[in-house]
């Protein structure tokens, strides 16, 4: 068995970047059209229309099925860019995007369904849908495709939020404990120690310092807009 490192020393391939690393930008690849970005899309309307329709019908079955949907979703586009090559920046930004629509709906629908969980609910969707939600897009700050490569810049972050296990416990262990025990105490712990795992990475992310892109965005998008004069007295305010 040969080690993902030695792997990238020993056999470079077109799946990786010019500096070996998997998970490192591939500017050439990058564009918003994918099979995996189709993926993205059709489960994200195919969840949260069967989550909206399952609040209607206040059927929980059809809820776990839209819970079924966003989840083995999330799993399929993943898996689908990693075969066919086709991971980029803007399929990661859209698929965290769609994971929280799902991940609203799933939850809205189930506090329809049983109001006593609006309190863990509440905690789970802001930190989910908020902390979460600018924590995962921080990777933008760094040439990465991907929070997945997130082990490249901070080891400890990528393991609480985004190693395989940092993930399942992230994205499903509110969902599976909310419907195995409809217990208000163990569900809001839950969504407490997750959000606390989240502060603690932003805090940590903080101490990193985030890198800003240098240069002139006008310049650079060819645009042609001039820079603003400054015209001393005559400016009407
Ligand atoms: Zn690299």
């Amino acid at each position: 068995m040969v080690s993902d490192a030695r792997r990238r020393r020993s056999t470079p391939s077109s799946r990786w970047a010019p500096c070996g690393h998997r998970g490192c930008v591939r500017p050439d690849r990058e564009r918003l059209l994918t099979a995996p970005t189709v993926v993205t899309f059709a489960r994200t309307a195919g969840s949260l229309g069967i989550a909206l329709g399952a609040a209607q019908a206040r059927s929980l079955t059809w809820l776990l099925v839209a819970l079924a949907v966003y989840w083995v979703g999330d799993v399929a586009d993943g898996a689908l860019a990693r075969l066919t090559d086709t991971e980029t920046r803007h399929g990661a930004v859209l698929d965290i995007v769609a994971d929280r629509l799902c991940a609203l709906g799933f939850y809205g629908g189930f506090v329809w369904l049983d109001p006593s969980m609006a309190l863990p609910m509440g905690i789970f969707v802001f930190e989910f849908a908020l902390v979460d939600a600018y924590l995962s897009l921080a990777f933008l700050s760094w040439p990465l495709s991907s929070p997945n490569y997130f082990d490249l810049v901070d080891r400890p972050i990528w393991l609480a939020n985004w190693s395989k296990t940092g993930k399942v416990v992230n994205s499903s262990l509110v969902a599976v404990v909310m419907v195995t025990t409809r217990s208000v105490p163990l569900c809001t712990a839950i969504a407490l120690g997750l959000l606390t795992v989240k502060v603690w990475s932003l805090a940590r992310l903080a101490r990193l310092g985030l890198p800003t892109p240098t240069g002139c965005a006008a310049r650079d998008a060819g645009s042609g807009v001039e820079p603003t004069r400054v015209t001393g007295t005559s400016d009407p305010a």
